[in-house]
């Protein structure tokens, strides 16, 4: 995950919820991506920080476990930037200007200065922070696919080369239930309509409370259409069925007003939220146990990674 902001309940969904789970099943290796943040933000590199620490309170408040998963900065492993460099001798420039994202992020982030270097080669250091460790999958949504494809390519690329040393990465698909913002929009940061793990209660309650609803319900006596309602579509993911039909009826009924409706909202979000409040506490009141975790956990990664590249050294003929 990179670390450009604040971990919000779409991450939390979309992704870390997910990568508890894949703990049971698979060897995993979760980091907070600190370089790829600079690909973008390297003018506010104090961002980052703040940023990496944030991410790492809610990896292990979310439920990612240390004694299970390798939990590391990337930038705590430098074998990520050898073999970033290693695989830029080999990867014909055309692939990475022909990356879907890369025109469209820089029209996107047009405030910012991107034809750099370290920006068009960021799905080359993306590959080596897979390929380092052998991933066999990579968990994904359907549209970041074609991402993977080309550390596919790279990873094959190597291969035939050098010698079979990579396995080419699958990706490990995932159904993601779509998180709303409070406009209505996709949740995310750069939206401005985000709720973070971070976030008070109170401050959840109040974004909540003046969340957007279904626009023709302008009066208590208006009849809704709880589809068009953002708020609907977080009581599909935090509500009971009970609560979601209770809501669906009064809100075509005009039964049930909005504030009524958000304050079930908000007691579910309270509910899911409060064990990862709780821990998020207790890791922000211990920073020693925090740095201790992290520095294991990037310990045991240098231990793989050193061990591929060593490969790498020897298959490329440079040892
Ligand atoms: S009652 Fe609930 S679902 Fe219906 S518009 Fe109001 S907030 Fe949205």
């Amino acid at each position: 995950m990179q670390a450009s902001g604040k971990v919000h309940l779409g991450n939390l969904l979309g992704a870390l919820r997910n990568w508890v789970t894949l703990q049971d099943s698979y060897d995993c290796f979760y980091f907070v991506a600190d370089w790829h943040a600079l690909t973008t933000g390297y003018a506010t590199p104090s961002e980052i920080k703040e940023s990496t620490k944030d991410l790492l309170i809610n990896f292990l408040a979310s439920g990612l476990d240390p004694d299970r998963s390798t939990i590391f900065i990337q930038s705590m492993v430098p074998q990520h930037a050898e073999l970033h460099l290693l695989l830029s001798m080999i990867t014909p420039l055309g692939w990475l200007e022909r990356v879907p994202t890369y025109k469209e992020k820089i029209q996107e982030l047009n405030d910012r200065d991107l034809s750099t270097y370290g920006f068009l080669g960021y799905p080359l250091l993306q590959t080596a922070d897979i390929i380092i460790y052998k991933a066999n999958f990579v968990p994904v949504g359907i549209d970041q696919v074609p991402h993977l494809e080309i550390s596919r390519e790279i990873a094959r690329r190597f291969n035939f080369l050098y010698g079979e040393v990579f396995p080419e990465p699958e990706a490990l698909l995932t159904e993601f239930p779509k998180v709303p913002g409070l406009d209505g929009r996709k949740m995310s940061k750069s939206y401005g309509n985000a709720i973070y793990l971070s976030d008070s209660p109170e401050v959840v309650e109040q974004k909540i409370r003046t969340m957007m609803t279904d626009p023709s319900r302008k009066r208590r006596t208006d009849k809704g259409d709880p589809e068009l309602s953002p708020v609907y579509q977080l009581h599909k993911i935090f509500s009971s069925k009970e609560e979601l039909e209770g809501v669906a009826s009064g809100c075509c009924s005009a039964e049930i007003g909005c504030i009524d409706c958000k304050k079930i909202l908000i007691k579910n979000i309270f509910t899911y939220l409060e064990p990862i409040w709780k821990r998020r506490n207790d890791l922000l009141s211990n920073p020693d146990m925090l740095f201790e975790i992290v520095k294991k956990g990037s310990e045991k990664a240098m231990h793989t990674a050193a061990e591929t590249l060593g490969t790498v050294r020897e298959t490329m003929g440079l040892r």
